[in-house]
């Protein structure tokens, strides 16, 4: 559309109807063939839009009135839903929700892998989709009334102090506010973000869902922590299920949360928590999944897909802490389990250890080098899983996969558009996609999560 012929002009209003979701969570809604994404809008609705932007081949629209409102509008419980941007889809009804994501994951197959004739399964959502995130990241400042603690407003670095996130486990929301509280009668300043002073710049909370122990991390701009004695103490005797307190200190001018150096204050370096029968130990830095009841759901279905017998070899590429590689080597003869960073390997040999699980090896590299590799070794693998990031998994991965002919193929994924992209190459190379099946680990947000079974064609 060439800029004079584009039916509409910004700040004017239009009747418009929506049709379909982004997977940013906006409305989709057209003026004579032009494009309109429209946060807080349903499919279904008709409204009243007002044009904030307008770029050549679509623009952005906020909606002024609701005309017709879906029969599956919520009421969003947050009270401030619409300034965080943290969660997309509160003013939508949970069972919707689901279903939207089961459609996403379907039309993204369909229009990337095209794969269109296998099941992709309702999406498994929570009984209960609040409160589940099990680590709480919060920015901190200081202005005339004191200290703040919340959320970024949306698309902006303005902290609009909060006490209460209600996809957040409360065990959390406590300790934010009670370090908040404590750090104010202590004078101690929060990060001034523009001239780069003051001193405390984030607060961390994690909890163990199944243990309930709970870990507090202090990130500082400056080496020292003041009052740091009167902290601990007041710490400890309003938190008593508080088992580790740490001081991260990052002096860098940026918004990675944390520094460099990591001295525990207080009690352990770890605290634990339970996916199933594993085991994991969780520190400051460590990664672990944030809704660790729904990572169950979602590991359940990779160990089923998986088929796995006493004499299968498994390859775990991307296997960060390890999370799915423990949970395998319970069924399989032997597992290897390739990632990245360096840190998460350490705690996958701390969990391997940690439960007693000898049959697996864990490598650190990119899976695209380590796992042709392990291969041109005499490694055969029966199943591979791979867990990749959001951009999926590397074509060097994806054509040693075709190479060493594993009988099945576990993908799970975070991205349902570089999930189809990736099974169209195993599809060409081989395999065919058995049934796809979409869990909701962030209930609220636009995220969705699956796994999918593939099994080579002889
Ligand atoms: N299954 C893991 C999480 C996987 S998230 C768990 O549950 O713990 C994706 C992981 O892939 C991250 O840990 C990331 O560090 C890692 N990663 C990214 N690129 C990689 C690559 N090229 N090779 C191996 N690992 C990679």
């Amino acid at each position: 559309m060439s800029k004079h012929n584009i039916p509409v002009q910004k700040n004017q209003q239009y009747e418009v109807m929506f049709e379909d979701l982004t997977h940013e969570g906006a409305a989709v809604a057209k003026i004579d063939g032009y494009t309109l994404f429209v946060p807080k809008a349903l499919p279904g609705e008709r409204g009243v839009v007002k044009v904030t932007k307008v770029n050549k081949g679509y623009g952005f629209g906020r909606l002024m009135e609701r005309l017709e409102t879906s029969e599956h509008r919520a009421e969003p419980p947050c009270p401030v839903y619409h300034q965080c941007g943290g969660c997309q889809l509160q003013h939508l009804s949970y069972d919707a929700q689901l279903r939207q994501k089961q459609k996403m994951v379907q039309d993204v197959l369909e229009r990337i892998g095209k794969i269109s004739d296998i099941p992709v399964h309702p999406t498994l959502g929570m009984d209960d989709p609040w409160r589940y995130r099990n680590k709480a990241q919060v920015p901190v400042a200081t202005r005339e009334g004191g200290l703040v603690a919340g959320f970024y407003q949306e698309r902006t670095h303005h902290i609009i102090d909060m006490d209460e996130c209600l996809i957040q486990q409360e065990a959390n929301d406590k300790v934010v506010q009670t370090v908040k509280d404590i750090a104010n009668k202590l004078h101690i300043k929060g990060y001034d973000e523009e001239k780069h002073k003051g001193v405390l710049r984030h607060v961390v909370a994690r909890y163990g869902l199944v243990t309930k122990e709970v870990m507090v991390v202090l990130v500082t701009r400056t080496n020292d922590l003041p009052h740091k004695e009167q902290l601990i103490a007041e710490i400890r005797d309003r938190l008593p299920e508080v088992k580790s307190i740490v001081h991260n200190i990052n002096t860098r001018r940026t918004n990675v949360i944390f520094g460099d150096q990591t001295d525990v204050l207080w009690g352990e370096e770890y605290i634990y928590d339970y996916i199933g029968d594993v085991k994991f130990a969780i520190s400051a830095r460590s990664f672990y999944q944030v809704n660790p009841e729904q990572t169950k759901v979602l590991y359940d279905k990779a160990l089923e897909y998986a088929q796995l017998s006493s004499e299968d070899t498994v390859i775990d590429a991307y296997c960060g802490i390890g999370t799915i590689s423990l949970f395998l080597a319970q069924k399989a003869k032997h597992v290897y389990g390739v990632e990245i960073v360096p840190q998460a390997i350490d705690d996958a040999k701390r969990n391997a250890k940690l439960n007693n699980i000898d049959n697996v090896d864990f490598a650190v590299g990119e899976a695209e080098k380590v796992i042709p590799w392990w291969y041109a070794q005499g490694i055969r693998a029966d199943v591979i899983v791979v867990d990749p990031p959001r951009k999926g998994c590397d074509e060097a991965l994806l054509n040693t996969i075709i190479q060493m002919k594993p009988k099945r193929v576990v993908y799970v994924s975070c991205n349902p558009a570089t999930l189809a992209r990736d099974l169209r190459v195993l599809e060409d190379g081989g395999y065919q996609t058995k049934e796809v099946q979409p869990v909701d680990m962030f209930p609220h947000t636009m995220h969705v999560e699956s796994v999918a079974i593939l099994e080579i064609k002889l």
